[in-house]
């Protein structure tokens, strides 16, 4: 398709405007910019103040209008986050004044990404908003690094889970029960209780040798792949130096990567 004719397609489809006063709680992807939906960029093309997190990478906010105020909402610095209040009331404050606001995350907003509070704040305020979902770093990080999450052959189902509770501090997840179910876990926030998480899993009846995928910075040009056990994980993954943000797949889904990867074209500077 040409450029002209693969511009009047995009025109065709006559995509929403972001009104002043709403707010969108829009997904960025995990990393690559490629994998951005068109909904997303045509929101960042409009808002007047984009409200991003710290997973959203430049190249994606250099979507942004030049003369967008763009607002940091995350973690910077190993300083605490600000509090989740605090950034729903911010968001609610801008619409109020009349601005057109983009809430900017990293993956699907409503995956492990409080996206589901901001949208009940702005309910609760009376603030029309619209979600943009986005590809979450579980599924889309897990295929680049050549990772199904499902095929008929390993499993009808999947679990995504997090390493952390709400505060952050502590892990909550029934371990034993998950591991029970026999499905792959996909675990978000995995690295900081690793040990405990595959202690946990094994006490449920996991297998030590159960294969497991730590893939770091999906999706971005410093992805890293380590295939390892539930039983050495943790070990290998300090090793090799592998810290956040990371996405942990346990299960015989990751056995396929050995077949896949050595065909798998995803990021082009990565051997
Ligand atoms: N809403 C996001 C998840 C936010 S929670 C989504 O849908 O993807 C943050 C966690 O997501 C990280 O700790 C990590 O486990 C995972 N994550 C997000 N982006 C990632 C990436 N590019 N590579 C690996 N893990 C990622």
């Amino acid at each position: 398709m040409s450029d002209v004719l693969f511009a009047n397609a995009l025109a065709d489809l006559s995509l929403p405007r972001l009104e002043p006063g709403t707010v969108w709680l829009v997904g960025a992807g995990p990393g690559d910019p490629g994998l951005l939906t068109l909904h997303a960029l045509n929101g960042l093309r409009q808002a007047d103040v984009v409200v991003y997190d710290a997973l959203v990478g430049d190249v994606v906010l250099g979507f942004a209008r030049p003369d967008a105020l763009r607002e940091f909402a995350g973690k910077r610095g190993g300083l605490p986050s600000p509090k989740q209040r605090d950034i729903s009331e911010r968001l609610i404050e801008l619409a109020l004044a009349g601005h057109r606001v983009l809430r900017l995350k990293g993956g699907d907003p409503f995956v492990f990404g409080r996206g589901g509070e901001e949208a009940l704040a702005l309910a609760a305020a009376g603030i029309p908003f619209r979600v943009v979902p986005g590809i979450t770093a579980g599924i889309g990080g897990l295929a680049y690094a050549a990772i199904p999450a499902t095929t008929r052959d390993t499993n009808r189902a999947v679990i995504l889970a997090t390493g952390h509770s709400a505060g952050g501090a502590v892990d909550t997840n029934d371990w034993a029960a998950l591991a029970r179910t026999g499905l792959p876990i996909i675990l978000y926030m995995g690295m900081t209780f690793l040990d405990g998480i595959a202690a946990g899993l094994i006490e449920g009846g996991l297998s030590p040798e159960t294969p497991v995928a730590i893939v770091t910075d999906a999706t971005s040009a410093r992805q890293r792949i380590l295939i390892t056990t539930l039983q050495r994980a943790k070990v290998d993954a300090r090793e090799r130096g592998l810290g956040a943000p990371a996405i942990v797949a346990i299960g015989e889904i990751v056995r396929l990567h050995d077949v896949l990867a050595p065909y798998a074209i995803t990021l082009e500077d990565l051997a």
